[in-house]
């Protein structure tokens, strides 16, 4: 591997980490690349400035982030530190920042238009034909592949699989922080550095030394109240629905035919209903979706006119929390009596997500605490608060909020 230093390390200032360190040249000149360069134009959280105004942060900002995070677990855990060759540093830290590579416009909201879940598109971005392709082959001819198999937890190190992608790993502790610094939030300030301090590998794999605890529980809760307060708040998924909406009778006129005013040539592949080249895919971002809404709002179609239009000036969708099945068909039959068309207007989401997740089918996803007399026990087993996250109704309740246009 070529496997090549700085001749000074680089950096960039950050509020939440303080600052972002860079060593390798791999890693800079991927920050550079065309493709790392795009997520400045994919905002982190979609539709949550609708409701918390300073949530303006890209996916940039937050790869950049996690990047530093695995970089922190490096250099903070002399466990990890001793563990990884230079081989393996160089992999984990180039897939902690190309990790969510493949985010398309308003992040998740994109994937309920082209369903194709984002990560299917980090791979092909890293694997196939792009300038971070190219980047990493500069290491070695097989480097794509390794990064993308720590990405797809199919890399034989479990311990950087951990570091990326695990239920406390480098993603989830950027965000945490970054997101609720940008929102303003308190819940999500996580103390990373203690958290990271008490990583130890054993058996191959992170298990978090006693010491640690109190600061794990904070993470798990901090998360709860994340999904709940931020995530998941009705008024930020209502226009994530719009633009999801908007989009979808979009591809329905094009489908049936419709003879636009205006051309649309960069959206005209999503129409296809398929896995999108690199290129027609890097070419989506939130400013071509904000420009494009400008353009349907010319368009001698009232539904397209009416999203697009709710989409540039904030008008959201109301939004009610049901349990019976009857109450969501009133408000369905309701729209339809009203002359909204349900495929655009009429959307379900559920509320709440997993806190934490006990697998007994694979301890990889789990989370072990080392404990002084060195053993190592399931958290949920040691943790009486993360115990009654797991068997609480907390993440088991069954909310869904229905969300439509007041009617
Ligand atoms: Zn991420």
């Amino acid at each position: 591997m070529n496997l090549v230093k700085l001749s000074k390390n680089e950096g960039f200032l950050d509020p939440v980490h303080g600052f972002i360190n860079v060593e390798y040249k791999v890693v800079y000149d991927l920050i550079h690349s065309k493709e790392v360069q795009r997520l400045k134009h994919v905002k982190q959280l979609g539709g949550t400035m609708q409701v918390f105004p300073t949530a303006e942060h890209s996916r940039f900002t937050h790869s950049l982030g996690t990047y530093e995070m695995a970089r922190q677990m490096i250099e903070i855990s002399s466990s990890i530190k001793e563990y990884l060759s230079e081989e393996d540093k160089v992999t984990v830290l180039c897939a902690a920042l190309l990790h969510d590579l493949g985010h398309g416009p308003f992040s998740h909201a994109f994937e309920m238009v082209n369903l194709i879940h984002h990560e299917k598109y980090t791979l092909q971005l890293i694997e196939e034909d792009s300038e971070v392709n190219r980047i990493l082959k500069t290491v070695s001819e097989d480097f794509p592949r390794l990064v993308s198999s720590v990405i797809n937890h199919t890399h034989p190190n479990k311990v950087l699989v951990q570091m990326v992608s695990s239920q406390i790993d480098a993603d989830r502790l950027d965000y945490l922080s970054r997101d609720a610094y940008f929102t303003g939030t308190k819940y999500g300030l996580v103390e990373y550095k203690r958290i990271i301090r008490a990583m130890k590998v054993i058996d191959g794999k992170i298990c978090f030394k006693e010491s640690g605890l109190s600061s794990i529980e904070n993470f798990f809760v901090g998360r709860y109240h994340m999904y709940k307060q931020v995530y998941y708040h009705p008024r930020s998924l209502s226009y994530e629905l719009i633009i999801v909406g908007m989009l979808r009778r979009f591809i329905d006129l094009v489908n049936e035919g419709f003879k636009f005013v205006n051309s649309y040539e960069l959206l005209i592949p999503l129409t296809k209903n398929k896995m999108l080249t690199n290129k027609e895919y890097t070419e989506l971002d939130d400013h071509l979706i904000y420009a494009s809404a400008r353009k349907f709002m010319d368009e001698d179609d009232k539904t397209l006119n009416d999203l697009a239009s709710r989409l540039i000036n904030s008008i959201s969708f109301s939004s009610t929390f049901v349990d019976k099945e009857e109450a969501k068909q009133e408000i369905y039959e309701g729209l339809v009596n009203k002359g909204f068309d349900p495929r655009y207007y009429f959307f379900t989401n559920k509320t709440s997500q997993i806190i934490y997740k006990k697998d007994n089918n694979d301890s990889l996803k789990e989370i072990n605490i080392y404990t002084k007399d060195g053993k190592t026990v399931e958290l949920s087993k040691y943790s009486v608060l993360v115990k009654a996250l797991v068997e609480g109704n907390i993440y088991n309740d069954n909310n869904k909020v229905v969300i439509y246009p007041t009617f």
